[in-house]
């Protein structure tokens, strides 16, 4: 399942930020899921625990920011966010468009717990 190794990246990459901080343990994870990254959101959901387990991050919350696709048309300059899977400008309907956004899955931010 194409989800289970994204979430063993996520682990993987958590785990590396937490041994840089030296934290006992990771509380929670922030995600951007861009709606164009190909992720999809329940699959994610599911395979989170199962990537985590016998980790640091197992205990961890995990939060996913739902990112619209945005847009930049080159005809009028207006940012918009399109009704996917229509890539058209919501101002002037052109479908030069460049895509600005809702491609990327990040880690936002990373809660980490440490040592008194
Ligand atoms: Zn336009």
């Amino acid at each position: 399942m194409h989800e289970l190794s994204i979430a063993l990246a996520l682990v993987d990459e958590v785990e590396q930020i937490s041994a840089r901080e030296r934290a006992r343990n990771v509380c929670g994870i922030s995600v951007s899921l861009g709606e164009l990254c190909g992720v999809e959101r329940e699959a994610l959901e599911f395979c989170f625990p199962l990537a985590a387990e016998g980790t640091c991050v197992e205990r961890a919350k995990l939060i996913i920011n739902e990112v619209k696709t945005e847009v930049l048309c080159a005809e009028c300059g207006r940012r918009s966010n399109p009704e996917m899977p229509c890539m058209i400008c919501a101002g002037c309907g052109s479908s030069n468009v460049e895509i600005t956004g809702g491609c990327d899955f990040i880690i936002s931010s990373v809660e980490l717990e440490q040592d008194e």
